[in-house]
């Protein structure tokens, strides 16, 4: 027996939003370095000091005055990497210099050991030396005080670098969510399992579980939940005590084995229990106790991961506090001519291709939502508005990149 859903058919943005205004952001951590790796830095960082400390040789020379050109040059000792010359640099001499030497104090210039000529240690120098050259100024690449990163920036390779150098041992940054993932449905099998007659393999928490990973969040997985109303009930209010998210595939349609919905109610409040949405009509979305979030994505493994796509993945960033919770859009042109629904938006599956100056969208083939080869490989997500027109081989359309050619 089917029922008629109570939920009304909300519109994309409007239910993307929603879920974006009941989506609290993380707690802060202060974390060491190492695990700071794809963090979001969650408080603006400022220098302590400047960068270089000391004017520092860019290069292996002989620090001079450049008032000394043309001049030979006694040589009166040598300033390496950590360990300066303490003598000062007096007219008439010079001091030999490694790259990240201190420039003695009297010096105001370096000149490269190509750029001299050697008699036992005395130096003859060039006849243009600049002041200034070949050696960086204390504060050339940061100034104490300067404002170095933003909050909500996340910490990649130079971002961590530029920590360590101004010597930071550790970061604040926004807490990873955890979520519970499970996969709901009395036909589903574990991957390794031999699917009976009518049973399938569970691949939706595979594919949940790699978004989620690669999004930031910290997954405690659930396994398969059964079509059993108080025994999926169990499994979640256990897994509720410890996440922040409970993220589910499954059981959000209409038919009577579709206990989801109902379960999401009786632990908070629904926000959202149909969407104008194709692939991912029944999408749910739930605030539970505790501000935790509950998502109910559909079975069909397209509709699960392009709804976690529209809506899961940009809650997931603000939760870690990511300055930019969408992904990044660009115009492409339609290689084909894009059907539109009548009733729903629709995000259709493209890969890119170049083409001088532009990017082409041909369409990963057919858009069935239980057809993973449309995702696979995908490069990006071409949205298609609701009505009769579609949109015409041709057209230059904004498309949200998933990965680039
Ligand atoms: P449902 O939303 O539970 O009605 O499921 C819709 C369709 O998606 C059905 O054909 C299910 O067999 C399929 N499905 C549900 N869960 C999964 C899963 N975890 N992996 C693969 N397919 C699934
Ligand atoms: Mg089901």
């Amino acid at each position: 027996m089917l029922r008629v859903s109570a939920y009304p058919l909300v519109e994309v943005d409007e239910a993307a939003a929603l879920v974006l205004d009941h989506t609290p952001t993380m707690g802060v951590e202060r974390v060491a370095l190492a695990h700071c790796i794809g963090r979001v830095l969650a408080e603006d960082l400022s220098a302590t000091a400047s960068l270089p400390a000391f004017p520092s040789s860019a290069v292996d020379g002989y620090a001079v005055r450049s008032a000394d050109a043309g001049k030979a040059l006694r040589v009166l000792g040598e300033s390496a990497a950590g360990r300066p010359f303490s003598g000062s640099v007096e007219p008439g001499t010079a001091a030999r210099i490694l790259t990240g030497g201190v420039l003695p104090d009297g010096a105001d210039c370096v000149v490269m050991f190509e750029d001299v000529q050697l008699d036992s240690e005395v130096v003859t120098t060039p006849t243009n030396l600049r002041e200034g050259s070949n050696f960086h100024r204390p504060g050339a690449d940061v100034r104490a005080g300067e404002q170095v990163l933003t909050a909500g920036t996340q910490l990649g390779a130079a971002e961590l670098g530029l920590a360590a150098a101004l010597g930071f041992p550790r970061l604040p940054v926004f807490r990873r969510p955890r979520v519970a993932l499970m996969s709901t449905g009395d036909e589903l099998v574990e991957v390794g399992g031999k699917p009976g007659r009518g049973q399938i393999i569970d691949s939706n928490r595979w594919a949940l579980l790699a978004a989620l990973r690669e999004v930031g969040a910290e997954v405690r997985g659930l396994g398969i939940g059964p079509d059993q109303s108080d025994a999926l009930r169990t499994l979640v209010v256990d897994a509720l005590r410890e996440v922040d998210v409970l993220v589910t595939s499954g059981g959000v349609s209409v038919g009577t084995h579709d206990l989801v919905k109902p379960l999401l109610e009786s632990l908070g409040t629904v926000h959202v229990g149909r969407v104008k949405l194709k692939p991912g009509k029944p999408f749910t979305f739930a605030t539970l106790s505790d501000r935790k979030l509950g998502f109910g994505l559909p079975g069909f493994p397209v509709s699960s991961l392009v709804t976690f796509e529209v809506f899961v993945r940009p809650a997931l960033r603000k939760m870690q506090g990511f300055a930019q919770l969408h992904r990044p859009t660009l115009p492409v042109r339609l290689a084909y001519d894009a059907r539109a629904t009548a009733d729903r938006t629709e995000y259709q599956r493209v890969t890119l291709r170049r083409e001088g100056q532009e990017l082409v969208a041909e369409s990963t083939g057919s858009q069935s939502s239980s057809r993973l080869m449309s995702l696979a490989g995908a490069h990006a997500l071409v949205r298609i508005p609701p009505g009769d027109q579609g949109i015409k081989a041709g057209t230059v359309v904004e498309a949200m990149i998933l990965a680039l050619p």
